[in-house]
């Protein structure tokens, strides 16, 4: 069993896709405190990437170094550290900035082939888990320390911009610190997230405009319907 974090700053009611691996297990004995001290891999790698190589990815993939990507992945890699091998691997970010796309980076899971769920929260966090149990580690910024970071903090927080000047101490800090703001968890993610992953649409054909589309959005497409994201301009 794990002993259950007490932390105030997640009620129950917030945890609606998550609940915590408390029960089915039992002896205090059995408490794998390790698994609770947060410790990336001392080479500083990042998967198959160096830490250098996953800077050079981040800015591949997306154009910039955004530090909330390498903070993801660090996020990813804690969690990808504590999950058992031969796992089949779903992952849900509970923030659709900078989260997935470490996600996209460090695992096969990705918005395209469906095995990245984005479910909202707002937070700064995510999940790995497996598809056949549910059961994964969860990865979230934890503010206990979060105050005796004050760069980190201003950051996270979005109490200002930061700066040119600021940028390479904000990355320091987070390779250096993330330890004292990340902490990780057992969950079980409810099945009802997971569930259709996978599943084939059937597809129809819309009888005005004559496109494929997936026949769960309606028997005609949006545009058609008048609710289009776009208006055709010749
Ligand atoms: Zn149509």
């Amino acid at each position: 069993m794990i002993k259950r974090r007490q932390n105030p700053r997640i009620p129950d009611d917030e945890m609606f896709a998550i609940r915590a691996y408390i029960e089915a297990h039992e002896g205090e004995n059995e408490i794998d405190e390790d698994l609770l001290k947060v410790h990336h891999d001392e080479s500083g790698n990042f998967g198959k990437y160096t830490r250098e190589e996953f800077f050079d990815a981040i800015k591949e993939f997306r154009g910039d170094l955004a530090p909330g990507v390498i903070l993801s992945g660090i996020m990813v890699e804690l969690a990808l550290e504590r999950l058992e091998k031969g796992t089949d691997l779903l992952a849900m970010a509970e923030y659709s900035v900078d989260i997935p796309d470490a996600i996209q980076l460090l695992t096969k899971c990705t918005s395209g082939n469906g095995k990245l769920i984005i479910h909202e929260t707002g937070k700064y966090a995510l999940t790995l888990f497996d598809r056949k149990t549910g059961k994964g580690i969860r990865s979230f910024v934890d503010s206990k320390n979060l105050e005796k970071f004050p760069l980190l903090n201003k950051w996270i927080m979005h109490e200002a911009r930061i700066s040119r000047d600021e940028m390479p101490d904000l990355i320091d800090s987070i390779i250096s610190d993330y330890d004292s703001i990340i902490s990780v968890m057992k969950v079980v993610v409810s099945e009802d997230i997971y569930e259709d992953i996978g599943e084939e649409d059937s597809f129809i054909m819309c009888p005005l405009c004559f496109e494929p589309m997936a026949a769960k959005y309606g028997d005609k497409c949006a545009f058609c319907k008048g609710v289009s994201p776009f208006e055709s301009v010749g």
